[in-house]
């Protein structure tokens, strides 16, 4: 029998490909990977994948990963021989990521994260291949004494607060990476991504960085949701990207925090945006919203011992990119009072 040639670059599946950490995900695979990205579009957009729908190796599926996904029933794939060799990478991005969204879309989210997540498992497993599954700070709730997050750490969370949805179906999603994999002997890894910025962040969504560029470029007073000392972490998305990546390509199995491990006091980080976008606006500090949850730290000793991995972006080079493409952007922009404007929260 003439053995199955194996294709010259693996083939790797995106779900919520169409989203803001997806698409630059997918920007970077397609370029030595075939790239399948399936998205709903719930929270993503179209415009997030544009350039790429032009490229040979990138291929778009819409399909809600809460219903079984069937690769092998797409004619179009035929060109990346699923059929014959299946994928040979999963990452599992889907799901709504947005404070706003919890309220809105409650139960999309548990469902992206239970049978989303068991459907991108029963692929990988089919292929027999690695899937990487985006988790979150989320799950570990708020800091403990302000110490940093290790990845032994269990976490405090309400299972019913206004912000469940997200927090308890990343836990539930990450139990069920775990087990199934483990059950099925099939190497897995678990990202516990932290809070993540720049270019296609959705432009309104509430979380803080895009509010404050927002304020800023409308030359509106800069609200802090907390106190003056309140910090926070940023990692700017390519590092997030790479970290990913990087990830995928580790022997083996494991859960790392994915982010950045410096803190900055919001205070700072506003005025440091007024600076980039050459204004001078009032600051005012305001009780966070109940959906605010403090924000932890990453203790990222791990990846950076054993993958490798640790933030390069500085904040300044980020932000300075982030601007550019709110300003781009300005006219998507929903400007009315009462908008998500008036909320800041952490994913
Ligand atoms: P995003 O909302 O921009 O992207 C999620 C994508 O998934 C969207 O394109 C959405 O349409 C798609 N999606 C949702 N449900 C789906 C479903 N049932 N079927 C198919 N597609 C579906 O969010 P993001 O910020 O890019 O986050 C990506 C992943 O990283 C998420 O799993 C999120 O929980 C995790 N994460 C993000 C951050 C952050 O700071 N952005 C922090 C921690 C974890």
């Amino acid at each position: 029998m003439t053995p199955v040639k194996l294709l010259d670059r693996p083939t790797a599946l995106v779900t919520g490909g169409a989203g803001f950490i997806g698409s630059h995900l997918c920007d970077e695979l397609v370029k030595s990977r075939n790239v399948i990205c399936v998205d709903n579009f719930i929270t993503g957009v179209e415009e997030n994948i544009d350039l790429l729908l032009q490229n040979p190796h990138f291929k778009f599926i819409r399909h809600d990963m809460s219903e079984p996904l069937d690769l092998e029933s797409f004619p179009e794939l035929d060109i990346f021989k699923v059929k014959v060799q299946g994928v040979q990478e999963v990452y599992n991005l889907a799901c709504p990521t947005s404070p706003l969204e919890y309220k809105k879309l409650p139960l999309e989210t548990l469902q992206a994260n239970a049978q989303g997540t068991k459907h991108a498992l029963e692929i990988a497993y089919k292929s027999d291949a690695k899937i990487v599954h985006a988790s979150t700070a989320a799950i570990y709730g708020e800091p403990y004494n302000n110490q940093p997050f290790t990845e032994n750490y269990w976490g405090y969370i309400d299972p019913v607060g206004p912000r469940s949805c997200y927090n308890e179906g990343k836990r539930y999603a990450e139990s069920l990476v775990y087990s199934y994999a483990t059950a099925k002997k099939m190497p897995f890894i678990i990202a516990r991504i932290f809070n993540t910025y720049g270019p296609r962040t959705k432009l309104n969504d509430g979380r803080m960085i895009p509010d404050l560029v927002n304020k800023a470029i409308a030359k509106q007073p800069m609200v802090i949701y907390g106190a003056e000392d309140d910090i926070s972490t940023f990692c700017y998305v390519s590092d997030v990207v790479e970290g990913l990546i990087k990830l995928m390509s580790h022997t083996g199995s494991g859960i790392y925090n994915l982010g950045s491990p410096e803190q900055y006091k919001l205070i700072d980080v506003a005025k440091l945006i007024m600076q980039l976008v050459d204004v001078k606006l009032p600051v005012e500090n305001k009780t966070p919203p109940p959906y605010l949850s403090k924000q932890g730290v990453p203790d990222i000793s791990k990846i950076k011992e054993e993958i490798g991995w640790f933030p390069l972006i500085p904040l300044v080079e980020g932000l300075r990119q982030t601007i550019d493409y709110f300003k781009a952007h300005q006219n998507l922009l929903d400007m009315k009072a009462g908008d998500p404007f008036s909320k800041s929260f952490n994913v």
